[in-house]
């Protein structure tokens, strides 16, 4: 991949990447390779450690860590926003550079990529297709990069100069709000729901978002499309690709995936296995060995009968409804944390159907609360700890202790690892003998 790039490709370019996390880094790296003069702005004073500023300012790319200033924009031909930092956020300093082309680094890096790209979006389920995708098309002999919103951005495939037949790539809402010219040969909606409303101005914009991914494939390009959509994106003109509409099936009898969502899932990496020349045979052998990955209804094991479920990843009403809707034993439901949107009473006639208890913890109770007191039997603790060991104690052998809160993570936690991580540790410390909890 490395061939394609040379150090006068932007030479004389001047560039402003804002926001010093992995993919911002990682696109200030790949345009100083690229040879432009590059400019790395993060609020955060602290937002890098020591050897990775030393490491930038060995390559020449310009740190400028603290508020934000007009001056830090002027002059700019290309201004990288990393995921999250909406544009009309920063319109007041893009007004110092009006010239300059707002991108992200998914659009950036794509540029320099000359290997076909398979693209994942939608609400749920991403990481884990993504991943099945990826381990798929290695098991099948390919040589593949899995990436993208996933954990390493595109550019480190360029950078790193490794060989590869195909990238396989998570991508967000965020990053596809500012895409141009990124142009996958397949690429898969996996389903859509209220998601992310804290931060896009509201449904319609979400669902645009994810479209623009579609935007400027043509007809040997490959949309994989949820067939409950069909109707809507059928109304709607935003691809010229040849479009295949996907349903749970149950194509694959032998697999480690739970739920009826994860049949979606597997059908949805079929046709984009398919597609990128994978034999029935491949698809259905590398299906039986993959398995699910942390935190993603990721079974921990049975405590005095009782079976423990980390589905922490779990941060739409959606992706807990397909949890609640995995189990056919008694489920005792841990929800709360910070809520980002959803039609929780919905949830309401299956949870009176599977539900027998639900503790609440942490952040935004009285959403919950409001949507389903009376409903169901409801607590609420301040932690995870204290909700857990309620529920442990009035459970009963047979049933299920399902961590799938429905929210993001961040009033108890660094992010959703550390909350499942939590929640192994608490049921670890859990009496065993289904006597001693009474
Ligand atoms: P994402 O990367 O989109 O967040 P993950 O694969 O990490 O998706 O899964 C996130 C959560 O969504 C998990 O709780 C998982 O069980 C659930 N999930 C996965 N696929 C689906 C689906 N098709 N529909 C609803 N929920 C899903």
């Amino acid at each position: 991949m490395q061939a394609l790039l040379h150090g006068k490709q932007l030479a004389g370019h001047k560039a402003v990447v804002v926001g010093a996390a992995i993919s911002g880094v990682a696109a200030a790296k790949l345009l100083a390779v690229l040879g432009a003069h590059v400019r790395l702005l993060d609020r955060n004073p602290e937002a890098l450690d020591a050897a990775c500023r030393e490491d930038l300012t060995l390559r020449g790319v310009e740190l400028q860590l603290g508020p934000h200033k007009q001056e830090h924009f002027e002059g700019a031909q290309m201004v990288v926003l990393s995921p999250g930092i909406p544009v009309a956020k920063m319109a007041g300093f893009l007004a110092a550079c009006p010239d300059a082309q707002v991108l992200s680094e998914l659009e950036l890096a794509s540029w320099f990529v000359n290997v076909p790209i398979v693209a994942v979006t939608g609400t749920n389920g991403k990481t884990t297709t993504t991943s099945l995708i990826g381990h798929i098309l290695t098991r099948a002999g390919k040589k593949v990069f899995v990436g993208g919103n996933i954990g390493t951005p595109l550019s480190d495939l360029l950078l790193s100069g490794e060989p590869c037949d195909v990238a396989v790539l998570e991508v967000s809402s965020f990053q596809l709000q500012n895409v141009h010219s990124f142009h996958p040969k397949v690429a898969m909606l996996l389903n859509f729901s209220a998601n992310h409303l804290d931060y896009h101005a509201d449904v319609d914009e979400y669902l645009q978002a994810k479209l623009n991914l579609f935007a400027r494939m043509n007809q040997d390009d490959l949309a994989i499309l949820p067939l409950d959509m069909k109707d809507s994106l059928e109304a709607a003109s935003f691809t010229k690709a040849r479009r295949v509409y996907f349903t749970a099936s149950d194509r694959f009898q032998e697999n480690n995936l739970p739920g009826a969502h994860n049949k979606a899932n597997m059908e949805a990496a079929w046709l984009a296995c398919k597609a990128m020349g994978a034999s029935t045979e491949q698809i259905t052998r590398a299906v039986a060995s993959f398995k699910p990955l942390s935190h993603r209804l990721q079974s921990l094991g049975e405590k005095g009968g009782v079976l423990f479920v980390d589905d922490s990843k779990a941060t739409t009403v959606e992706a807990m409804r397909a949890a609640i809707l995995s189990f056919d034993r008694p489920v005792r439901l841990l929800a709360g944390g910070v809520f980002k949107g959803g039609d929780l009473e919905g949830l309401v006639p299956l949870l009176r159907e599977r539900v027998v208890q639900v503790g609440l913890f942490g952040a935004n109770r009285e959403v919950f609360e409001k949507a389903w007191t009376g409903a169901v039997p409801l607590f609420w603790e301040p932690t995870l700890e204290g909700a857990v060991t309620r529920l442990y104690r009035d459970s009963a052998s047979g049933d299920v202790i399902l961590l799938s809160p429905a929210t993001a993570s961040f009033d108890l936690y660094s992010d959703y690892k550390a909350r499942g991580r939590d929640f192994a540790r608490i049921m670890d410390g859990l009496p065993d003998d289904s006597e001693a909890r009474q």
